[in-house]
């Protein structure tokens, strides 16, 4: 199996299940109680805020754990509206965001909030200038994502916090893609909210963190128990958390030299690609992208049977956004670019990871041209195309 889907999750490093293990077992205590083992996971717990702290350049006090990116980017976006609703009603975000931050948006529209939706050009991002030219006295948050989880592209977030912080308007990005693979900090970013997730980066699923700017009174999301001191109730996952907190610190080690032999591969797969395949386009800025990234329309064909073909073959692959897999609308991402919705079902996400080799990257280049003309033949578009 050649799995190329690390953007939808990546598995749990065995170092990172390593470290979780003795706290399903040994140490199960819950991390509230006053006994030694309480106070052991207690540890547990600080220990790996602040190594999640120090990864983002934040203080300790600033990280909260969570069950994952959609609920760090759900309480983010709720939270500042309803603690800000006095002072204005307007949000600013992009058309690409993930569903988590999109249809939180929609969600507060329907609860009299207003949404600018910035456009975004056909690489897939935005200028710092449209989003100064937007803010309006009444805008209190511009929620603006990292890196964009089906294309890959990279926005300008420094440039975009140095205007939010100038305005005096708070800046969130969901970094879910970035984090690990982009050295982030938020302080020198001017970033006041940041979500994260730990399936995206080796770490477990159902983890994730908000980073919360000292000083900002944001609403808690959930109610209940005291904990992650009263902001966040529920009991703590501690084997989560402390994979979390394991998982983000490997992902930095050596970052570099990862990020230049993923990118060299990613290159060489797409360079391989257009050698091979006629009448395809690579999606997103060809450079400002994330190193793991390559999403790609193949004209004349529809996407699922492609991806069918490819797991016929031992090869694992997306069509973009993993909420969406299932569904039949083509992607909201791909047709912000422009693309017609015959193109953009026509489309394949390929998310490496550190451990893609070469010779797979080279499997893969010698099956996709004989799949992707085996999709073509089956596809009505094939036929419509040809003759428009
Ligand atoms: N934001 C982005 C950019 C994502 O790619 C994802 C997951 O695909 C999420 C948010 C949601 O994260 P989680 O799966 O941890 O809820």
């Amino acid at each position: 199996m050649i799995y190329m889907d690390h953007a939808a999750t990546t598995p749990v490093k065995p170092e990172v299940l390593e470290a979780m293990l003795p706290y399903f077992s040994t140490n199960y205590s819950n991390a509230s109680g006053v006994y030694k083992l309480a106070r052991f996971n207690r540890k547990a717990i600080d220990d790996a805020r602040a190594v999640v702290a120090d990864h983002l350049g934040a203080r300790n006090d600033e990280i909260f754990f969570t069950s994952g990116g959609t609920e760090a980017d759900n309480w983010a976006i709720k939270g500042v509206a309803e603690s800000l609703k006095d002072r204005g009603n307007h949000i600013i975000t992009t058309n690409i965001e993930h569903h988590a931050v999109l249809h939180t948006c929609q969600y507060l529209e329907k609860q009299g909030f207003k949404v600018t939706y910035l456009p975004v050009n056909q690489d897939g991002l935005i200028t710092p200038e449209q989003v100064a030219q937007t803010i309006t006295e009444k805008t209190i948050l511009i929620s603006i994502m990292y890196a964009n989880n089906e294309i890959g592209t990279i926005m300008p977030i420094s440039e975009i916090g140095k205007i939010a912080s100038d305005r005096g308007v708070l800046f969130h990005t969901d970094a879910v893609q970035a984090v690990g693979q982009i050295p982030i900090n938020v302080r020198k970013e001017n970033i006041d909210l940041l979500s994260l997730s730990g399936h995206k980066f080796y770490g477990p699923k159902g983890t994730g963190a908000l980073y919360i700017r000292m000083g900002l009174k944001l609403p808690s999301l959930l109610h209940g128990g005291g904990q992650e001191r009263g902001r966040r109730a529920g009991t703590e996952n501690v084997p989560g958390i402390v994979g979390l907190a394991k998982a983000i610190y490997l992902a930095y080690r050596g970052l570099e030299d990862k990020n230049t032999r993923v990118r060299e591969l990613r290159d060489y797969l797409i360079n391989g690609i257009y050698e091979r395949i006629p009448c395809c386009k690579l999606n997103g800025h060809r450079e400002q992208r994330l190193s793991n990234i390559v999403n790609f329309s193949f004209g004349f064909m529809d996407g699922e049977s492609l991806l069918l073909l490819l797991d016929s073959k031992g090869i694992i692959a997306s069509n973009g956004s993993a909420c969406t897999a299932s569904s039949l609308d083509p992607s909201h991402v791909l047709e912000a670019l422009g693309l017609s919705r015959k193109r953009a079902s026509g489309s394949i996400r390929f998310s490496l990871g550190e451990e893609n080799t070469r010779q797979e990257v080279d499997c893969l280049l010698n099956i996709l041209p004989s799949v992707v003309e085996k999709s073509r033949i089956i596809s009505p578009l094939y036929e419509q195309e040809r003759w428009n």
